[in-house]
């Protein structure tokens, strides 16, 4: 399979939402390994695959550490099934090369997925690890909804997007909760 490229925030499809797989069929593996060799090209934790222009409900997350053996979880037609607690932390994307806002999340949640093999499973991430932060910001990427939508401060964000010459918050996006 092969890296792809990165759409990037004001590309099309990214707002766009994605559409559930009806089966696990290699042609949804072959996304699923696209995603994971796109994901590790730009040292990403995470990647959905709107992101390389396939309006599907897959993702790929791997939070192992540079010094740990990878770690890749496939996500596909993911849903959370419980969400609590609240953290703030700063949260970065690969569409949003080098821009980085504070952010606020569930801090635990449990999602249900199907595997790349089509198994399900549910896995539950908590106290607003990093595993807990990627799961909600890759699923909110099938609804065509990306990080910025849940900045905690709107100013700034708009400054952090203008310094590296990506389009403006688009203020009907915000999610207040
Ligand atoms: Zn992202």
């Amino acid at each position: 399979m092969s890296v792809k490229r990165v759409l990037q925030y004001g590309e099309k499809s990214l707002r766009e939402p994605s559409k559930e797989v009806h089966k696990v069929s290699k042609k949804i593996q072959e996304l699923v390994q696209d995603l994971l060799d796109t994901m590790y090209a730009k040292n990403g934790v995470g990647m959905a695959a709107p992101q390389i222009g396939v309006n599907y409900r897959v993702f790929v997350i791997d939070v192992s550490k540079n010094d740990e053996p990878l770690n890749p979880i496939v996500f596909i037609n993911p849903k959370i099934i419980k969400k609590s607690g609240s953290c703030v932390a700063q949260e970065g994307c690969i569409s949003f090369p080098e821009a980085y806002t504070d952010v606020k999340r569930y801090s635990d949640v449990m999602v249900k997925a199907l595997d790349r093999n089509g198994r399900p499973f549910v896995l539950e991430a908590k106290d607003g690890e990093l595993l807990a932060r990627a799961i909600q910001h890759e699923n909110d990427h099938l609804d065509g909804i990306l990080f910025i939508d849940h900045c905690v401060n709107r100013f700034e964000t708009d400054e952090i997007l203008a310094k590296h010459k990506l389009p403006p918050i688009d203020p009907e996006k915000l999610i207040n909760d």
